[in-house]
């Protein structure tokens, strides 16, 4: 209930203090969150889109902070990045999410995220392949999902990390593709076995004249004459589930088929479905 222009700027004042505070203590409690525990990872089935079988699993963040309870990835993930925390909390993740995955039949896959910054940290193909050995997981069951924001870095160095990585046997997704840096140019260089549809692309494709559809048919089109598979992201309903379907994705990820779910709910879910 600010009327005057002066009440209004010392509210926001007050706001942005308020938040400069809180973001200090965010970052404080980041500095040390591997030593205490708060970190976890949950998983969300990815299936097929003809069979409905569970392929695999994409590995996400979860921070339980002591007394603000749940904080959200893209909220405390870009200040890891800034405070330079990413390499040490992105290892752990790497190493949690083999760790779980050489518990699961052997088709199933995991999936993890790999912030652009991590992404050119030259211990990255150490990392990995130390937790793939740790864990005795073949290479081929890791895939590493990456945003196009990798694109804008040093080009040379890219291709270098790429090169080390592909050399070690891992998959490659492309993340959120369509949302961020534009230029398609890396596309016919870079060794993505998949396109990873983003949810903003997704929601409402159903809905009549909603111009998503066009949006996901194209990506389909450009990925299948890629030779890449497509995961649609963030399917929720049943209508999006079909018209995704019918848009000709090989691959769905979202709550229509399931939320993320701690490990221990993933074990009883594919126990069983192992195949020989
Ligand atoms: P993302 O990689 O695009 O992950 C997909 C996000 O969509 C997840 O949010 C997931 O819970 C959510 N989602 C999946 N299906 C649906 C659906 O049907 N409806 C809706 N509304 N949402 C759905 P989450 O877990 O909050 O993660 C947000 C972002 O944080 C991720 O986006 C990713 O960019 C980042 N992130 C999460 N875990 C990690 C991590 O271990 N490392 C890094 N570097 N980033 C991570
Ligand atoms: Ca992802
Ligand atoms: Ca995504
Ligand atoms: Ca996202």
């Amino acid at each position: 209930a600010k009327a005057d222009g002066k009440g209004i700027h010392r509210f926001y004042e007050r706001e942005m203090h308020a938040n400069a505070d809180d973001r200090r203590l965010l970052e404080m409690d980041l500095r040390t969150v591997l030593n205490d525990g708060g970190l976890h990872l949950v998983y969300q089935p990815v299936v097929n889109a003809g069979d409905e079988k569970i392929v695999g699993f994409e590995a996400l963040i979860r921070w339980n902070h002591p007394t603000r309870g749940y904080v959200r990835p893209d909220v405390f993930i870009p200040i890891a990045e800034e405070i330079g925390m990413i390499p040490q909390i992105g290892e752990w993740v790497i190493r949690t999410a083999c760790t779980a995955a050489a518990q699961w039949p052997e088709h199933i896959r995991v999936a993890v995220n790999v912030s652009p910054i991590q992404f050119l940290s030259p211990a990255l193909p150490g990392v990995v392949m130390g937790a793939l050995a740790t864990a005795q997981l073949p290479a081929n069951r890791l895939e590493l999902e990456i945003t196009e924001g990798v694109f804008m870095n040093d080009d040379a160095a890219t291709d270098a990390m790429f090169a080390r990585l592909k050399a070690i046997g891992v998959r490659f997704a492309l993340d959120d593709f369509g949302t961020g840096y534009s230029s398609l140019g890396y596309l016919k260089k870079a060794p993505f076995d998949k396109i990873k549809i983003d949810q903003s692309f997704v929601r409402g494709a159903a809905i009549p004249g909603n111009r998503n559809a066009a949006i996901v048919r194209a990506i389909v089109a450009l990925a299948t004459s890629l030779d890449m598979d497509t995961t649609a992201e963030g399917a929720e309903t049943l209508d999006e589930l079909e018209l995704i379907r019918s848009l000709g994705c090989s691959h769905i990820q979202g709550y229509v088929f399931g939320r993320p779910m701690p490990g221990d709910e993933v074990l009883e879910k594919v126990k069983g479905t192992a195949t020989l």
